[in-house]
């Protein structure tokens, strides 16, 4: 059994080296999206429910070529919806290894690594992002996550003050909790805002200027417990609130400042854009996001917290299974739940092995990219809708239908792959560059497809 379980597994494991091998290998040459006959792939998975075990090496083959069909580039260069980012090579590994391992991010006692590789990819970050060293931080699924955990914490931490113990006293009749955001606010925090009860309508949503960066001066004067979110890297334009003026005027005993910064944070390791991000330190938590610009695999998202005991008293939960472990870190006291993977070893090995350098090199490589196709694509005669300040680009193909009609054909020509949105009210199309990959040709290759396809549009 032991023998034959240990072959199994030396069979499985080279079958999915190759495979992954093959699939890589073919990155640059993928449509960046299926076409609709690919897509008919996916059904070729929806097999009878077996009444017995199939052989496991058929099945893996299965999913590997409905996988080599089916599924979007976005580990290639030429992905540009969202804001997503790829996976690093040394990642993949890493991801695998954590696969293998089965490690239980829960406990200290559950798996020691996993515990301990988030504590020294906290101090890292912390380092790198400038705050202090003794931050707290959750390893979450991501952004979304990072926003509720940090947002759970500010809420329990400002109507602590007001004598209100949330955990257990509920929400239904606590003191007032003010609530500040932007217009341009990413709707996950409008959505972390509503699962915590403080109502998503219930808010103030301060206006923009034409970049979506919050209009200071609107913001109204503080009067008792406040949370305000700004954002770092809009996901639209890439803008980033004033931190320093905003935090200036807000700051009191009585606010938390929170800041988005899913991708934008990671202006901060870069000397040509830390500048964009200036004055962020000042907030008392951020939301990062790991598996866009880090470019580690799904999923991955970090909260922020200066005041790491605040976090912990938001979070932990105490039972007479879960030991103490003193001097340990033990994850779920920081985070919204218990069992996890262990997030924190596919981050330390991005960190270990790029270093500062490696990481600016991700960030300026893309906006580099991205201000490539800005310019090219204004040379032809097309609008940029934004200041292309950091990795997104806005263009506008002509009025709204004829945009929408040029991005259907961009998605259709599967060159590359960008999405639309509505900025400013304006339809416009959105390329974001957040992938480790993308090279000078994949954007060259990139913008002739979207010439060409705008030219196919009357
Ligand atoms: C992607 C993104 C989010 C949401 O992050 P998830 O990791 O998808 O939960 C929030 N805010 C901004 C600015 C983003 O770009």
């Amino acid at each position: 059994m032991c023998h034959s379980m240990k072959n199994d597994h030396k069979n499985m494991l080279h079958d999915a080296y190759e495979y992954a091998l093959e699939y890589l290998s073919n990155l640059a040459d993928r449509r960046v999206y299926p076409d609709e006959q690919m897509l008919e792939e996916l059904k070729r998975l929806d097999l009878p429910l077996s009444e017995s075990p199939n052989d496991s090496a058929e099945i893996l083959k299965l999913l590997h070529e409905v996988g080599l069909k089916t599924t979007v580039t976005s580990p290639g260069g030429r992905y540009f919806g969202f804001v997503m980012g790829a996976t690093l090579p040394q990642t993949i590994a890493s991801s695998w290894l954590t696969s293998t391992w089965d490690q239980n991010a829960a406990l200290f006692d559950t798996s020691p690594l996993a515990a301990y590789t988030e504590e020294i990819s906290l101090r890292w970050l912390a380092e790198l992002f400038g705050l202090p060293k003794n931050c707290g931080g959750a390893f979450v699924t991501g952004a979304t996550l990072a926003a509720f955990t940090s947002l759970a914490t500010a809420r329990n931490h400002l109507l602590k003050q007001q004598g209100w113990d949330v955990q257990k006293q509920g929400l239904f009749e606590a003191p007032n909790l003010n609530v500040i955001v932007s217009e341009e606010i990413h709707i996950t925090n409008l959505k972390a805002i509503s699962l915590l009860g403080l109502g998503s309508e219930r808010l103030a949503k301060i206006p923009t200027d034409s970049q979506g960066r919050m209009l200071v001066n609107k913001i109204p004067d503080i009067t008792g417990p406040t949370i305000i979110c700004l954002q770092a890297g809009d996901l639209n334009s890439g803008c980033f609130d004033k931190f320093d003026e905003i935090i200036d005027k807000v700051s009191s005993d009585n606010t938390w400042v929170h800041v988005d910064a899913a991708f934008g944070m990671w202006a901060l390791v870069s000397e040509k854009f830390k500048h964009l991000a200036h004055g962020i330190q000042g907030a008392d938590s951020w939301s990062v996001d790991a598996h866009k610009w880090l470019n580690v695999p799904y999923d991955s998202g970090i909260a922020l917290v200066k005041n790491s005991e605040a976090l912990r008293s938001a979070m932990s939960f105490g039972a007479s299974y879960l030991t103490p472990a003193p001097g340990k870190r033990r994850p779920t006291d920081y985070s919204p739940g218990l069992s996890s993977r262990a997030r924190g070893i596919d981050i330390w090995m991005a960190l270990a092995t790029l270093g500062k350098s490696g990481i600016a090199e991700i960030i300026e490589n893309c906006c580099s990219n991205a201000e490539y196709a800005a310019t090219e694509l204004s040379k032809a005669g097309f609008e940029i809708l934004n200041d292309v300040v950091l990795n997104q680009v806005l263009v506008s193909f002509g009025d709204d239908a004829r945009t929408d009609e040029v991005i259907k054909k961009i998605q259709q020509d599967g060159t590359c792959w960008c999405g639309g949105t509505t900025w400013k009210g304006r339809r416009a199309m959105r390329i974001s560059v957040s992938s480790w990959a993308t090279t000078k040709e994949d954007m060259r290759l990139s913008v002739e497809a979207m010439i060409a396809c705008a030219k196919l549009v009357s």
